[in-house]
């Protein structure tokens, strides 16, 4: 699952190869959009929303309400403009299999130069008026990378992580409607560097008003880089995480095999069962599950 800063980064290339472009050839194969005609249309922008990108764009006659094109990565989406993949830390960028395209754009600028973009194997390929994008996006919480970022967002970040406070902390850090925009590798990167196990329940979690600061930084620091890293990038080689997929390998700070654990939740978009890791000393913390009982030592006599 793309984090937040994945996409913001796809918007803004997006954004800038196709601002300002008239569509020439508009593809859409999803059944509830193949019929969409979107030549003649202008792109006016291209902006996340959490984890969803929205290309909005303006009608070639007045009087015509304005539409969005609406896509979301899930797990495998992409979006290439003219061959060159969007995605930061992908190993997988070169050239899709064209059965996977959703989406192809052609799209000239004013002063001739032409554009293509195409989305492979996105999901919730959705075509509608902009001004309805609050039934798609309007019940996610506060947006990490929200460009109006500030006390009142965070404020609601804050309130929003509290309001339950049994819950697992990292089941609440990845429910978009509490905030929106991280996915599987912050969850488990911020309850490393809080120091809380994913699985202690939100009250236990110490400052939340701390882990929303640090949520906000690591992601508007990500989302203009192509590797992501949370580590400040000190470590050398593959030193750009903590502990998402490092399990069984040695903890950065004090050397103890990072875990590997579940958290599922059937509320949760995409509902998977989501992998995190974890280090069982650095993350012993209030609330972190008993470590498993080991087997009885046998009494030896005294
Ligand atoms: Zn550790």
């Amino acid at each position: 699952m793309p984090e937040g800063d994945t996409v913001a980064r796809q918007c803004r290339v997006l954004h800038e190869a196709l601002a300002g472009a008239r569509i020439i050839r508009c593809d859409v194969r999803v059944p509830r959009a193949a019929t969409a005609d979107l030549v003649g249309w202008r792109v006016r922008e291209v902006r996340p929303r959490g984890k969803h990108l929205l290309m909005r764009l303006e009608p070639p006659t007045p009087g015509v309400p304005p539409l969005t094109l609406h896509t979301h990565l899930k797990m495998d989406g992409i979006w290439h403009v003219d061959g060159r993949a969007l995605r930061s830390s992908d190993t997988s960028a070169g050239p899709r299999p064209t059965d996977t395209i959703r989406v192809l754009l052609d799209a000239r600028h004013e002063d001739g130069r032409e554009v293509r973009a195409i989305a492979y194997d996105v999901k919730q390929v959705r075509l509608l008026r902009t001004a309805d994008e609050g039934e798609l996006v309007g019940h996610l919480g506060p947006d990490l990378l929200d460009p109006a970022w500030g006390e009142d967002l965070r404020a609601q970040a804050v309130a929003n992580l509290a309001a339950e406070p049994q819950r697992p902390i990292g089941l609440a850090l990845l429910d978009q409607q509490v905030l929106a925009g991280i996915g599987n590798i912050y969850r488990s990167e911020l309850c490393f560097l809080r120091r809380i196990h994913p699985a202690a329940p939100t009250a236990a979690a110490g400052d939340l008003g701390e882990m929303v600061d640090l949520a906000h930084r690591l992601l508007a620091l990500n989302a203009d880089r192509t590797v992501r890293v949370t580590t400040g990038g000190m470590l050398g080689r593959d030193g750009d995480l903590w502990v998402y997929g490092r399990g069984g390998r040695q903890c950065r700070r004090c050397r103890t095999r990072i875990e590997r654990g579940e958290l599922a939740e059937p509320r949760l978009e995409g509902t998977e069962p989501r992998v995190l890791w974890f280090c069982p000393r650095c993350q012993a913390g209030p609330g972190a599950p008993p470590a498993p009982a080991r087997p009885a030592r046998r009494r030896t006599g005294r």
